[in-house]
Parts: C-alpha cells; structure tokens; sequence
C-alpha cells in the first residue's frame, strides 16, 4: 500500500497480528491499482467492454464510494482515476497535462458511467477510458474492518495505523485518563514530524492534504487531490485536514470533501456532523480546530 502499517495490542496475541498482516496482503491483492491482477484493474480494463465479477468485500466497498460520489458530486468522486493517472502526482510520470487532455479525460469520470448489480457482484464501467480509484478511502475501509474483526476476537485495546489512517480502541493504558494521543502531522515538514497533538478517547482519525503527494514546476505547486469538475488540483486555503469520527470510512470521505470546501466552510460541514471534530491547517500555516478538542500545539 505504499506506506508502513502498525498494528499495536496491550496483550500477548501473535496470532491476531498474523491474521490481520494475511488480511492486509489479501486485501493489497484484490483492491490495489497499481497491480496487474487486482479486482480493481479487471474492472478498469474491463471499462467499455464487460462487467466485471468481484468479490463481496469489493463490491461493497465500492457501492458504498459510489454513494458517496452521488452525495458530494463536485467534491468527493471514486471515478476520478483517470484524471489521477493523467497527472500521475507521486509518481515518476508526474507532470502538468495540457488543457485538451484534460478536458478529454474529464469526461470519463462521470459517476453515472459505473453500473452495479448486486444480485451478480459485478461491476461495470460503461465507457472506455473509465477508472474507479479507492485512493481516497481504501484504508478507512480496511481500519474499519479490522477494528471489527479485533473485537469479535476479543481485543479491547488497540492502535491500528494504517500509514497515518489511525484507529484507535478502547482505553490507552499508558495513560492516566486513559485517552489516546494522535500526533497531526506538519504538512510543510518530512513525515514524523508533527505539529502538535491531541488527547482523545478511541476514534478514528484521518488526514487528506497537500503535504506528501506534490510537485512544482516553475513556481506553480500541484498535489494529488484533484477536482473532477475542472480537472485540476484543487486550489484554496487548505494545506491539510484531519478528520476525528467514529468510522474511518466515514472520517476519510469527510476529510475529501471538508478539504474541497476550504477552511471556513470546511469547518461548518465539520460542524454539522453528529460525532466528528476536525484540525484543518491553512496553507498560511494556521491551526483551525473546531470546538471540544484537547490539542496541544508543539512549540
Ligand atoms: P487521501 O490521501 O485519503 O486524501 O486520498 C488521496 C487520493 O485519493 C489520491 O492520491 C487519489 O488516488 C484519490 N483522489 C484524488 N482526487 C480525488 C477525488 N476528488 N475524489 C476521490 N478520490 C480522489
Ligand atoms: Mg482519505
């Protein structure tokens, strides 16, 4: 998955690690886009051609994206894989497409063009040229799911980090009051290197910015979180938003979609929504936090 993952328990049980490493690997298998054989490249090279048979787990994942796509239409859009792979940000093909390319390619990331049917766990991407991207949300997904499976094994207590994507449960028994502190990375500095952190009871918490995935070509600076409405990375007052919520699904569309809104009206979203809390940091370099968070800023 192109980062490192931590699984931390307070008890002695190797073989829960072991089972959620084999469902990690399971999963890079089915849902990667970077790999041949996925499920998730079958269908991309199945677009305008055939529906495609996948397993339940992806199915489900991407009918819920799907969802997703259809409640924040301008923002939010798991078909915006062919504009990711166009611009291709983090990658050794990074560059700045011209204006005629991405017009082309913006046509195929209308949500409309996937078709699912339930009955047969098939997907179908009706166009050519059409790519579902679960960048954006994979990993809450699989946090998620392994918090689950976690606790029907009868583990209270857990860090699940998932290369910045962290849940937490229960109680942290390292500390006094028993919450756990989520350190908020600086988006201007290396990974590690956090700006301050924050004491909470177990969540999830999930970031979207524009720190890791990024280039500049004369003076202009492009990241990897693209608008499918112009097809270009979207340009406003947010560098980075972390998004506090019960389910890390849930945390990571809201992180995307609080980004797209900006700071002001990102915060009102945050707001809005039972159960979640947010730190956004501008790209002047701000700390925005919304009411009821324990954060300390490093000095
Ligand atoms: P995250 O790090 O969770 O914010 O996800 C960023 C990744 O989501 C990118 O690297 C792309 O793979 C994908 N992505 C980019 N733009 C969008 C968008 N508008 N909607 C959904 N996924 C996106
Ligand atoms: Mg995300």
């Amino acid at each position: 998955m192109g980062t490192i993952i931590s699984l931390t328990l307070f008890q002695n049980r190797p073989q829960v690690v072991t089972t959620v490493y084999q469902y990690l690997v399971d999963a890079e298998k089915k849902f990667s886009a970077n790999n041949d054989n996925s499920e998730i490249m079958r269908i991309n090279q199945s677009a305008g051609i055939r529906p495609v048979s996948v397993s339940p787990a992806v199915f489900d994942l991407i009918k819920r994206a799907v969802m997703y796509s259809k409640k924040f239409p301008n923002s939010f859009n798991v078909a915006i894989g062919p504009l990711v792979k166009l611009w291709d940000i983090g990658f050794s093909g990074q560059r700045v497409p011209s204006a005629t390319e991405i017009r082309q390619k913006l046509k195929a990331v209308a949500i409309t063009g996937i078709e699912l049917n339930e009955s047969q766990l098939q997907v179908y991407l009706k166009y050519p040229g059409m790519a579902i991207d679960l960048g954006a949300i994979a990993k809450g997904y699989f946090a998620d799911q392994i918090a689950f499976q976690l606790k029907r094994w009868g583990i209270k207590d857990a860090i699940i980090d998932l290369g910045g994507n962290v849940v937490t449960l229960g109680h942290n028994q390292l500390a006094k009051n028993s919450d756990w502190q989520i350190g908020i990375q600086d988006p201007k500095k290396t990974r590690g290197e956090i700006l301050g952190k924050v004491q909470l009871p177990a969540c999830s918490a999930v970031t979207s910015g524009i720190g890791e995935r990024n280039f500049k070509v004369r003076d202009k600076f492009y990241h990897h979180i693209i608008s499918p409405r112009t097809g270009y990375p979207v340009e406003n007052d947010v560098a980075q938003v972390t998004i506090f919520s019960p389910s890390s699904i849930q945390g990571e569309v809201l992180a995307t979609v609080a980004f797209f809104a900006g700071i002001t009206a990102g915060q009102q979203l945050v707001k809005q929504t039972p159960n979640v809390a947010a730190i956004f940091v501008t790209r002047a370099g701000e700390i925005k936090l919304t009411s009821g968070l324990n954060f300390k800023k490093i000095a």
